[in-house]
């Protein structure tokens, strides 16, 4: 029993202090690696000190072994607050200061077991039985020192869970390998001092520890946690390309992330190192004041010189309730707009002739509810100029007719569409009698211009058919009855006018 734990104190001394020497020599490529060093060497020495105390036969040196256990104890809990610090993203300005507190523990406990054989504070009694090994009482001291041990334990526990819960998603597991390698020594130390087995020199703390350093030093690295470090919001906030701007309370600009600085440069109303401490409205002027004093939390506005800015209004809350302040992210969505309305333009419009295209026109129609006059427009013969003249004169005839219908058209109907070579007028508030001399203006109109070609001048004509809505009828009904008129206006020989209440007269 003896011989093989002293194989395993021995066995755990070596592979402790090979991680020590490995994570030293790391210590430029990874922040972790100093603080991995001292822990992996606190436990070499922890591990050293029960190999000798579990191994030798002359009992002043067990004893001073024991004692020797101490000071690699306080190297792996200063180890490990070091390295909790690091890990759960601490400022390291911070840390440089705090490290000197780290080493009155270690002092005053090697203090402690060095003057231990004259007060007996530490051990009350310490003696070695033939069987047992070496036999100690704890004393007052030993119980602070362990007190304390738990409570820096129990600091850098907490705080990496916090900063697991802090964490974004993807660090969060690093975290978990943090705090379940951390477990396995706990978990042995806690098993030496309670269930009694310290008095026996069964401490497999150290050993343990080797579970530990193999977790993190694995972890460390395959890169997780030294790539992945904390993600700082900070940096984050100054990465993006949307204006972010913190205010309290009571309006006053507390931080600007830089896409907020170089946005205020050109919209501010105040120089530019002068924003943070000034109230928001005095730094963005009355036009974006607006939007905020609005309540909205989200709303487009359009500046002075045209820049049209999405606007954010975030306001913090507390746990409590109360509300410390606000969030104002602001984007620039000028081009976003520009784009947004030219595709709402092209979708609603005929590729070729930039009059509406036919699915607009049913909507128009759909949408006016009162008197209205549709005309029903068809080019005459347009297979023709096609096959004479070629489809791109075809096509240029088509664009001349949909901008001569728009001008004389004008406000007071809307042009569209309909096919090839077919147009749609709706004429709202007109009945089929006033339509239809607009349209024999309109056809007139055709009739005379020219259109020079590369085979001389075109002149082209087209037929109508005109058709009223009627009460109690729908749109369908209406587009049937003017095609209908049109039909007719083509059978009777083309360029020409025909309304459809004239065709029921007729029959
Ligand atoms: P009608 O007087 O009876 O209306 O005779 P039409 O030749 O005008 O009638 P039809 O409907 O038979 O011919 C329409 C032609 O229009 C057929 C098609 O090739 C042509 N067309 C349709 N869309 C376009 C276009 O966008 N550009 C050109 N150039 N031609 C087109
Ligand atoms: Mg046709
Ligand atoms: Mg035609």
């Amino acid at each position: 029993m003896r011989a093989a734990l002293v194989t395993v104190y021995a066995a755990a001394t070596l592979v402790a202090a090979t991680y020590a020497v490995l994570s030293w020599r790391r210590r430029h490529r990874t922040p972790l690696a100093p603080s991995l060093a001292l822990i992996t060497a606190g436990a070499a020495l922890w591990s050293l000190a029960q190999a000798v105390a579990v191994g030798a036969d002359a009992a002043p040196v067990a004893i001073g072994a024991t004692y020797v256990m101490f000071p690699g104890v306080a190297m792996v809990v200063g180890g490990f607050l070091w390295h909790s610090t690091v890990f759960t993203g601490r400022r390291v300005e911070l840390l440089r200061r705090r490290r000197a507190v780290l080493w009155v523990h270690p002092v005053l406990l090697t203090a402690a077991v060095i003057t231990d054989p004259w007060h007996h504070l530490f051990f009350t009694s310490a003696a070695v039985d033939p069987v047992e090994g070496v036999i100690v009482h704890f004393g007052p001291l030993y119980w602070l020192h362990t007190a304390y041990c738990y409570a820096m334990i129990g600091i850098g526990t907490v705080r990496s869970v916090g900063a697991m819960r802090r964490a974004v998603r993807g660090h969060r597991r690093v975290f978990v390998v943090f705090l379940a390698g951390a477990l396995a020594p706990l978990g042995g130390n806690m098993l030496t001092i309670f269930a009694d087995l310290g008095a026996r020199q069964v401490d497999l703390t150290p050993v343990l520890f080797l579970i530990t350093a193999s977790m993190w030093f694995w972890a460390d690295r395959s890169g997780t946690p030294a790539r992945r470090m904390p993600v700082a919001y900070e940096q984050v906030i100054a990465a993006i390309t949307d204006a972010v701007m913190v205010l309290d309370q009571d309006g006053r600009v507390l931080d600007v992330n830089p896409a907020a600085a170089e946005m205020l440069a050109v919209e501010g109303h105040v120089p530019e190192g002068d924003v943070v401490g000034r109230m928001w409205f005095e730094v963005v002027g009355p036009d974006l004041t607006a939007a905020f004093a609005g309540g909205a939390e989200q709303q487009t506005l359009t500046s002075g010189n045209g820049t049209m800015y999405d606007v954010r209004v975030v306001r913090m809350r507390t746990a409590d309730g109360s509300t410390p302040g606000a969030v104002v992210v602001v984007r620039d969505v000028t081009e976003l707009e520009r784009l947004r309305a030219e595709l709402t333009d092209q979708a609603v419009r005929d590729g070729l002739t930039g009059v509406y295209n036919r699915r607009h026109l049913t909507v128009v129609l759909r949408e006016q509810a009162d008197r209205l006059a549709v005309v029903m427009l068809d080019v005459d013969h347009f297979k023709n100029i096609n096959d004479t003249y070629g489809h791109a004169v075809g096509d240029e005839v088509l664009i001349r007719l949909a901008q001569q219908l728009t001008v004389a058209v004008g406000d007071t109907g809307t042009v569209a569409r309909y096919g090839g070579e077919e147009f749609a007028v709706i004429l709202p508030g007109v009945g089929a009698d006033t339509a239809a001399e607009l349209a024999e203006q309109w056809r007139r109109c055709c009739e005379l211009a020219t259109l020079d070609t590369p085979r001389g001048p075109l002149r082209v004509t087209f037929s109508a058919g005109v058709a009223e809505l009627l009460p109690g009828t729908g749109v369908e009904p209406l587009l049937r009855r003017a095609d209908r008129a049109l039909y007719t206006a083509k059978k009777q020989g083309r360029n020409q006018v025909v309304t459809d209440s004239s065709l029921a007269l007729h029959h």
